[in-house]
C-alpha cells in the first residue's frame, strides 16, 4: 500500500474520533505536487549559525580550522558531484558558489588572521562572515544578496564541522512527514530529499530563484506561507499540501482528501514505469490528442519520458540561463541541449529559443529599469537587440542536433518580417558552422509562437512562413486582454474562454489545418480542466502540459466525446458574450468587475495611508 493510500485508510478510520481544527492556509506555490503528511516544525535548523551554542565552550586551534574547512570542502564537492549525476548540470553552480567562497583568501584568510590574533575559532568565523553578509544584504542586486544565503551557509557548516558535528545529526527518515522550516539552505534542500520529505513548507526568509529552481528540480513540493500563517501548526498535526496552488489543509477531512485523492495516488503511481500511462491519447470515440510537455531543465527530460509524454512541445530554454551566474558558454549551452536531445530518446523537442525579459530577468543582467516590463525588451526583441546571445544559442542548438532533426521556434513572433529574421540568423548560424567544419544540423525546422495579439490578424501568413506554430496561451490572454497574468488586483479579469479568445484560437487552428502545418497550445489553458473539452472541440490535437500533468490530462482526454464538444466548441463559438459562455462551458462566473466593490477599498485605502504616514 502506498502511502498516501495509508494515510487516506487511516484518515477514514479515525472519522469516527474527535475532529481536530481544520484549516485551510492559502500561501504561495513554488514547486509543484500534491503531497500528505504529518508536520514537522523546524523553528531552527539543527545546526544554524543562529545557535550560539554550536561550539561554545571548547577551545579550537588554528589547525581544527583549517581541518573544519578541508572537511566542509570535500562535503560540498561531494554534494557537488551527487547533483551533477542526478540533476541537470546548471544546478552545481549552487555549490561552486559555496565553493569559491571558501576558496576566498578574502574570506578564510581573514578568518585565519583573525585566529592567529587570538581570537576563538567560532568568534573569528562569525565575526567575518557577519561583516560579509553586512555588506551583501544592503545590496539591491538580488544576486549579491543570495550571497548572504551562501555565506551563512558556508559558515554554519564550518561551526558544525568544527565541532565535529556535521554527520552528527539525527540521521532522521522524514518519509511522511512535511517540513515546516523559517529558511532553507540548498544543502539542506538536498539533505532533505535523501532523508525523503515529502514537502517543505517555508515560513521565512522568502524563495530565492536558487531554491525555487532546486526545489522543482528535486521534484520537492513546496509552499511559502508566512510565519503568521503557520504559528499554531505543531509537529505532528496532519497536512495535506497542495504545492500547484500553494494551499495548505491541517486535518484535512473526508471532503478534502475525497478531492485530492486522484492527485495524491497520481503522484506515486505516475513514476512507477509500470504506470497507468497510455502510449497515445485518445477521445472516447477515437479522436488522437497528442499530449507534449513543458520542461525548462535537463532533469526535466527524464521524468517527462517516464511520465509518458510524447515529446517536448515546449523546451524554456531560459531557465538554464535564469540559473546560471552568467550567460552560458556556447559550449555549456551545447552539452545542456545535447542532455535534452539524448534524454528524450528520439521524441520530438521544440526547443524555444531565449524568451527573456518581462518578469524573466537574469540577475547578472544589468538590464535597463522599464516601467511595464511585460510590453518591454523581451522575447524576439530581446533577441534582436542582443544578437551575439541568440546566434549564440542558435549555434549551440544547431551542433547540439548534429545527427537529429531539430526543431526551434521563437517567442512572441510579431510579424512575418520578424520570423524572416529570425530565420536569417539561423540560416547565418547554419553558414557559419559549415564554413569552419562543424557539425551541425543544417535542416533545422522553424516555429512561430503565436501569442500577441498582432499574430493573429496574421496567422494565415505565419502559418505559410513556418514548418509549425504554437500557441502560448499565457501571453495571448494576458495581452489579448490587457491583464498582466502577475497582477491580483486583475485576477478576475484574466478570463481565457473569453470570445474574442476562443475565436482567435479557432484562426490559428484553421491557419495551420490551410497550410497543412502541425500546431500545439502551450500554457496555462492546456491543463485546465474546463477547458480542454471546448480546445479539442475548435480543433487543437496537441497539448503542451507540465510533465506531472498528463496523466491527469489523459484521463480527462478519455472521458471526452469529441463529437459532442465539436458541437459544444460550434455554439461557444457563435456566442458573444461572458455568461453565454461560461453557461454553455459550465464555469461559475460573474461579470468581472462585480467582485469587491470600489468602496471596499476605499474603506481601506485611508487606514493603509494613516499606518504608512506614522511608520
Ligand atoms: C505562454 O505564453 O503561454 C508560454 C508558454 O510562454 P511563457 O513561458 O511566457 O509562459
Ligand atoms: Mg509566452
Amino acid at each position: 500500500m502506498t502511502l498516501t493510500k495509508q494515510m487516506l485508510a487511516d484518515r477514514k478510520t479515525t472519522l469516527s474520533e474527535p475532529v481536530e481544527e481544520q484549516r485551510t492556509i492559502t500561501g504561495k506555490p513554488v514547486a509543484d505536487g500534491v503531497v500528505m503528511g504529518t508536520a514537522v516544525v523546524l523553528t531552527t535548523l539543527p545546526d544554524s549559525l543562529a545557535d550560539n551554542s554550536i561550539g561554545n565552550g571548547v577551545k579550537h586551534t588554528l589547525a581544527d580550522f583549517q581541518r573544519a574547512v578541508r572537511l566542509t570542502s570535500e562535503q560540498l564537492r561531494e554534494f557537488q558531484q551527487r547533483i551533477r549525476e542526478g540533476i541537470a548540470e546548471p544546478i552545481s553552480d549552487i555549490f561552486a558558489s559555496h565553493l569559491a567562497i571558501l576558496d576566498d583568501d578574502a574570506f578564510t584568510g581573514k578568518i585565519q588572521s583573525g585566529i592567529e590574533s587570538g581570537a576563538a575559532v567560532q568568534d573569528a568565523i562569525r565575526g567575518v562572515t557577519k561583516e560579509y553578509v553586512s555588506i551583501f544584504a544592503h545590496s539591491t542586486h538580488l544576486r549579491f544578496r543570495e550571497k548572504v544565503d551562501d555565506l551563512n551557509d558556508i559558515a554554519r557548516r564550518l561551526l558544525a564541522n568544527l565541532a565535529h558535528q556535521a554527520d552528527a545529526g539525527p540521521n532522521t527518515d522524514y518519509h511522511g512527514r512535511i517540513l515546516i522550516t523559517p529558511m532553507l539552505f540548498p544543502s539542506d534542500m538536498l539533505r532533505l530529499v535523501a532523508q525523503r520529505a515529502e514537502g517543505i513548507i517555508l515560513t521565512t526568509g522568502g524563495v530565492t530563484a536558487h531554491i525555487s529552481v532546486l526545489a522543482q528540480s528535486l521534484e520537492m513540493p513546496m509552499v511559502f506561507a508566512s510565519a503568521e500563517l503557520m504559528e499554531d501548526i505543531s509537529t505532528g498535526t496532519a497536512l495535506l499540501m497542495d504545492a500547484n496552488h500553494g494551499t495548505v489543509y491541517t486535518n484535512p477531512g473526508t471532503d478534502i482528501l475525497a478531492r485530492y485523492g486522484c492527485l495524491l495516488e497520481t503522484r506515486g503511481k505516475a513514476l512507477t514505469p509500470d504506470g497507468v500511462i497510455r502510449p497515445q491519447t485518445l477521445t472516447s470515440d477515437g479522436r488522437r490528442i497528442r499530449l507534449l510537455t513543458a520542461i525548462g531543465l535537463v532533469s526535466e527530460a527524464a521524468t517527462a519520458r517516464k511520465l509518458g509524454a510524447e515529446g517536448v512541445g515546449l523546451y524554456r530554454s531560459e531557465m538554464p540561463f535564469l540559473i546560471h551566474n552568467g550567460f552560458p558558454s556556447e559550449d555549456e549551452q551545447h552539452t545542456i541541449y545535447r542532455k535534452v536531445i539524448e534524454e528524450m530518446e528520439g521524441r520530438e523537442i521544440i526547443f524555444r529559443t531565449l524568451d527573456l525579459g518581462g518578469d524573466k530577468i537574469p540577475e547578472y543582467f544589468l538590464a535597463a529599469e522599464e516601467s511595464n516590463p511585460f510590453l518591454g525588451l523581451r522575447g524576439m526583441r530581446f533577441a534582436y537587440r542582443h544578437r551575439e546571445i541568440f546566434s549564440t544559442q542558435v549555434r549551440a542548438l544547431l551542433r547540439a542536433a548534429h545527427d537529429r532533426p531539430l526543431k526551434v521556434m521563437f517567442p512572441l513572433v510579431s510579424s512575418v518580417d520578424s520570423f524572416r529574421h529570425a530565420r536569417e540568423l539561423v540560416e547565418a548560424a547554419i553558414r557559419d558552422l559549415k564554413a569552419t567544419n562543424v557539425p551541425h544540423q543544417s535542416r533545422p525546422e522553424l516555429g512561430a509562437m503565436i501569442e500577441l495579439p498582432c499574430a493573429i490578424g496574421i496567422a494565415d501568413a505565419l502559418a505559410e512562413e513556418a514548418d509549425f506554430l504554437s500557441i502560448g496561451s499565457n501571453d495571448l490572454v494576458q495581452h489579448m486582454l490587457a491583464v498582466d497574468r502577475t497582477n491580483e488586483q486583475v485576477a478576475e479579469w484574466y478570463v481565457p474562454w473569453h470570445p474574442s479568445i476562443l475565436r482567435a484560437i479557432r484562426a490559428v487552428v484553421e491557419a495551420a489545418r490551410h497550410h497543412h502545418k502541425p500546431l500545439s497550445l502551450c500554457g496555462d489553458m492546456a491543463q485546465d480542466p474546463a477547458l480542454i473539452p471546448v480546445l479539442i472541440g475548435i480543433g487543437i490535437t496537441a497539448l503542451t502540459v507540465p510533465p506531472r500533468r498528463i496523466l491527469r490530462v489523459q484521463h480527462l482526454i478519455q472521458q471526452i466525446d469529441a463529437a459532442a464538444v465539436d458541437e459544444i466548441a460550434r455554439k461557444v463559438l457563435a456566442a458573444s458574450t461572458l455568461a453565454e459562455i461560461s453557461g454553455l462551458l459550465g464555469i461559475p462566473h460573474g461579470f468581472p468587475g462585480y467582485g469587491p466593490p470600489a468602496s471596499t477599498l476605499d474603506t481601506n485605502a485611508p487606514g493603509d495611508l494613516a499606518t504608512s504616514k506614522q511608520a
